[in-house]
């Protein structure tokens, strides 16, 4: 995911338009330990400004994940827009290189590798659960049957302590 600043620098281009298809053996993200299951797809658009560049585009794919709740995988479609500026170095600019969408390049760096910078905007926007479904009824806790897919004897329904007591009352 390499961009030509040069070609902006020169001010033959206003701006250039990338969109790369990366085959699932291809993706540059398996360090991320995430399953691919889909080509990585990726457009952005690098702009001049005057001083600086804009590069605003957006990516999709699809993983496969464990359901934190009842263990079984689903797939998830992992789709995100993502916008970055990128500034020439400058003096007390530390400040700047803490920001998450900006990136500080050095005066001779033409060529600008941004796929750390899409590794880390796809890690922020995983979810915090991994769930199959928003209703997904997990595992039971006594026999670890699927409660999604079947149903169990067991008693493990929740009851109130302050209920309990009630009806333990009703018994004495
Ligand atoms: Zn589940
Ligand atoms: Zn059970």
């Amino acid at each position: 995911m390499i961009i030509n600043l040069k070609l902006l620098e020169s001010g033959k281009q206003e701006s250039i338009e990338y969109s790369n298809i990366f085959s699932i053996a291809e993706i540059p993200f398996e360090d991320t330990g995430l399953d691919f299951i889909e080509d990585f797809a990726i457009e952005y658009t690098v702009e001049k400004v005057g001083g600086d560049y804009s590069i605003i585009g957006k990516y999709q794919t699809k993983v496969k994940f464990p359901c934190d709740k009842c263990l079984s995988t689903f797939d998830y479609i992992i789709k995100d827009n993502f916008s970055f500026i990128v500034m020439k170095e400058k003096e007390n600019d530390d400040e700047l290189k803490d920001e998450d969408d900006i990136i500080v390049i050095s005066d001779a760096d033409y060529e600008l590798d941004i796929t750390d910078y899409i590794r880390e905007n796809i890690l922020v926007s995983l979810p915090y659960i991994n769930k199959c479904s928003e209703d997904c009824k997990g595992l039971c806790s006594v026999c670890g049957a699927n409660l999604n897919k079947e149903t169990c004897s067991c008693k493990n329904e929740y009851i109130n302590p302050a209920f309990n007591k009630l009806l333990q009352n009703f018994k004495d």
